[in-house]
């Protein structure tokens, strides 16, 4: 941003509207100071005198927006197969690129990656341009940021979509950074505004009571987080092809600077409550961590897995990772059962999208059973061990089951 002395009023209406307090008044002309600027043009917008250009408008340093197209998805397949949150990133992308007449681009960095490229064309992918070399077989925050920021370089898209898993919280802001673009992150919607054509990026804000649109005038490309199960996954079309295109690389050692010494499966575990068709979650009305080893019991009878309310985390009661919610985990499984848990605002967020939900609760009052497909009012203690027994029954009769 620079500051035109000769159209400056001295107003005032720029250092109001600064978020950062970057700008002052010495001498009655407003000064900004670049190393506190973070770029964001809200002090472009207030001012009513045209006293204030963007690199952007003076068409230095950065690229005309316009010249910037099409939709991209940073693709996650360094375990060797597409993880499920890239694949419902590129069913929304599709949605978006559609929208805008554009073409969605899917970013695979990896090393001998290129027989994923199917199953992306078949989420929709235009293209796929493979990002490999052999320091990129594991995934590294140095490795992956200059693999991706060469590929958003070279291709310029108006939007670019991250998932907002581990990898994808580490990588994004670095990214964004290198490319002094802005990042909205953990979005829950995103759509493309019919007039301007810019992204709506919508998320949560001030702990969950009210819902953000972020808009990223200025910069490009628009970048956006989004987490786990939030987006629907589309439908499979294995028809579809895509165009293969291979971008180089140049990566040495020294840029490196971590080395992985192992994964610890704790971790990978907590993955499975992403993408796990069943879930049985617990809440403060399991009364104990003992109370958990039922709802385990009654997960393993199905096939599934076992979730918790945050009041039942915070209870020491079942580790962090699996908790369902707005600061949890998001998931949409085809059936969830929600044992002892009363339906918080925070905890619906992170699972009413489920196929099926059946809540147990012994008060009828409970906000769970609004949007619950099946309630059984009572005590999770009787409920609970009836469930299995009946499920223990039924399979012992019909083992083929
Ligand atoms: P409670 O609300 O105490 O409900 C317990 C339920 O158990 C009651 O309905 C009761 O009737 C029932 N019950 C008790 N005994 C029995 C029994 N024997 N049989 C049957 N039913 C019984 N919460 C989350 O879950 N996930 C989040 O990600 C999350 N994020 C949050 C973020 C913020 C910023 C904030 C402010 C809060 C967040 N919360 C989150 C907390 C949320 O507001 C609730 O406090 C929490 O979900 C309540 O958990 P619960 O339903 O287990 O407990």
């Amino acid at each position: 941003m620079r500051i035109l002395k000769d159209l400056c009023t001295g107003c005032g209406l720029c250092v109001n509207s600064c978020p950062v307090g970057a700008i002052d008044m010495p001498g009655g002309r407003a000064n900004i100071d670049a190393k506190s600027c973070i770029d964001c043009g809200a002090c472009l917008d207030a001012c009513n005198f045209g006293a204030i250009e963007s690199e952007s408008e003076r068409g230095e340093a950065v690229d005309p927006l316009d010249s910037y197209r099409g939709v991209c998805v940073f693709i996650e397949g360094a375990g060797g197969a597409a993880t499920r949150t890239s694949l419902e990133l590129l069913s929304k992308g599709r949605e978006l690129a559609d929208a805008r007449g554009a073409a969605l681009c899917a970013l695979l960095p990896g090393d001998g990656v290129e027989r994923l490229a199917g199953e992306l064309a078949a989420y929709g992918a235009d293209r796929v341009v493979l990002l490999e070399h052999p320091l990129l077989k594991e995934y590294s925050t140095d490795g992956y940021a200059a693999a991706l920021e060469t590929a958003v370089r070279a291709l310029k898209p108006e939007i670019l979509l991250i998932g907002a898993t581990f990898i994808g919280r580490d990588v994004g802001p670095r990214l964004a950074a290198r490319l002094h673009t802005g990042l909205t992150a953990d979005c829950t919607g995103l759509a493309i505004d019919p007039e301007t054509g810019r992204l709506l990026q919508t998320r949560p804000a001030f702990g969950g009571n009210l819902m953000a649109t972020i808009i990223t005038p200025n910069h490009r490309p628009q970048m956006a987080t989004v987490r786990p199960g939030v987006m629907e996954l589309g439908k499979k079309d294995d028809s579809r092809a895509a165009k293969i295109e291979r971008l180089e690389i140049s990566l040495s050692e020294g840029e490196i600077k971590t080395r992985s010494v192992g994964s610890m499966q704790a971790l990978l575990h907590c993955s499975g409550l992403a993408g796990a068709e069943v879930i049985v979650s617990g809440g403060r009305g399991m009364k104990g961590a003992e109370g958990f080893a039922l709802l385990r019991e009654l997960a393993d009878a199905l096939g599934g897995t076992v979730g918790a309310s945050r009041a039942a985390v915070e209870s020491g009661w079942i580790d962090k990772r699996f908790q369902v919610g707005q600061t949890g985990t998001t998931v949409r499984p085809k059936l969830y059962i929600a044992c002892g848990i009363s339906g918080a605002i925070q905890h619906l967020a992170g699972m009413q999208s489920a196929g099926c939900i059946v809540a147990i609760n012994k008060n009828r009052e409970a906000p769970i059973f609004r949007v619950a497909d099946y309630g059984i009012v009572g005590d999770v203690f009787q409920v609970v061990p009836q469930l299995i027994r009946e499920l223990k029954g039924a399979a012992t009769e019909n083992p083929q089951q």
